[in-house]
């Protein structure tokens, strides 16, 4: 079977679906595998390490894709009038299209008109099973590691507390809302820069990791907040009596903060809003704040999203879209790896191809098509 890697085209993009070592594992199992040239650069990758590990490397969108029975993408791929190629109608018949595709009716609609298996990682179920394949999380882990590099690059202090001849500087006050995958990573970072770190959560189970991690915990708890977590583990949306006194808490803290990240997610809903602009208006000139949360509508009021900001008082807030991609090699290697156990997952040794049986649940939860039609609950008509 012929697996087709493309450059990414969508603006920001700087991930690649595979890498030199999953292409070679794919070759391993029974593929060719082609990369369209320069897919891998901005991930640090150049052509010459996919040649090297078996791949064939294509001119175009169109050569890699001619003939492909797999194809590997980070994120959707383009479809007519939204940009260069028009790469949707180069993937054959049949193919199966694994992504991050965020597909909404319409393009899910397009995908079964075209024929194509099209399986969207992102909505992968959170199941044990599932763990080594779940690229929310690996790219979120990254997202959380970054966000604190950044705010300490852009801090004009430091997170230690530096005892120098010449005196001492005093430690960061580093304050990590929302505490999943990428705000536990964030406060790990931030604890090892020898930061100061808090950080809140509304979710219970969160509140333990966070102190397991030798961070202090700042919330507001009560019944409703007990019962805040989902049976999937995220946050539900709670009332609005309840962000009022999470804000009380909150507004509070902020003010002594130097550097806030902000992680919060409600699934399939805007972020909340956990940073209002008085809140920002009380933080001291030289603190930074970083919304990772940005491309989901952001926690803070202020976030410009795609842009860095100084505020009137000084604070500056990162805001940039696609936390990630900013630390490319790293996530494509961990995407690219999340892909290919996916595929071994569901690999037919014979067949020399992925049998995806709709009765798994892991199949269930990220096939969007199948046989033409549009086969996932959440985009099906009704
Ligand atoms: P997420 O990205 O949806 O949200 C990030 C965090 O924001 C969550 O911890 C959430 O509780 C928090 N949040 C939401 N509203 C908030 C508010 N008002 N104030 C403060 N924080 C708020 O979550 P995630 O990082 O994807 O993780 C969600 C859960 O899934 C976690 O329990 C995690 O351990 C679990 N998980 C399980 C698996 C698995 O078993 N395969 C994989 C990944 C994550």
């Amino acid at each position: 079977m012929r697996v087709a890697v493309l450059r990414e085209r969508r603006g920001g993009e700087t991930r690649v679906a595979a890498t030199p070592e999953t292409a070679k594992k794919l070759i391993g199992m029974g593929c060719t595998v082609a990369v369209e040239t320069g897919a891998g650069l901005a991930s640090g990758i150049p052509d010459a390490q996919f040649a090297e590990a078996g791949a064939e490397i294509a001119a175009d969108a169109a050569s890699a894709l001619s003939g492909a029975g797999l194809v590997l993408k980070v994120r959707a791929p383009l479809a007519a009038g939204e940009g260069e190629v028009d790469e949707l109608s180069l993937i054959p018949r049949g193919a199966v299209l694994i992504g991050t595709l965020a597909a909404d009716r319409a393009a899910a609609g397009s995908y079964a008109a075209l024929g194509i298996e099209a399986c969207s990682m992102e909505l992968l179920p959170r199941i044990t099973r599932a763990q080594s394949m779940d690229v929310l999380s690996s790219q979120a882990n990254l997202a959380g590691y970054r966000a604190v590099i950044e705010s300490a690059a852009a801090f004009d202090r430091g997170f230690p507390m530096l005892m120098t001849a010449a005196g001492t500087i005093s430690a960061a006050n580093v304050f990590v809302m929302g505490a999943g995958v990428a705000g536990l990573q964030a406060i790990a970072t931030a604890r090892r820069l020898g930061g100061r770190v808090s950080a809140t959560d509304v979710r219970p189970a969160a509140k333990e990791e966070i102190k397991s991690l030798g961070a202090t915990f700042v919330g507001y708890e009560d019944e409703e907040s007990k019962a805040a977590q989902t049976a999937g583990g995220y946050a539900k949306q709670l009332s609005a009596e309840f962000y009022a006194k999470q804000a009380e808490v909150v507004a509070a803290h902020i003010a002594k903060q130097d550097i806030v990240i902000c992680t919060a997610l409600v699934q399939g809903r805007k972020a909340p809003t956990l940073v209002t602009a008085a809140m920002v208006a009380s933080m001291k000139p030289g603190s930074v704040i970083v919304d990772i949360a940005a491309d989901a509508g952001g926690n803070v009021a202020v976030t410009v999203p795609g842009q860095a900001i100084v505020t009137e008082n000084g604070v500056k807030v990162l805001g940039f879209h696609n936390w990630p991609g900013r630390i490319a090699g790293a996530s494509s290697a961990l995407y690219a790896r999340n892909l290919l156990t996916f595929l071994t997952t569901f690999w037919d040794k014979e067949a020399k191809k992925p049998v995806l049986n709709p009765e798994d649940d892991i199949v269930k939860g990220v096939a969007v098509t199948r046989g033409g039609a549009v086969v996932h609950p959440s985009l099906a008509a009704a």
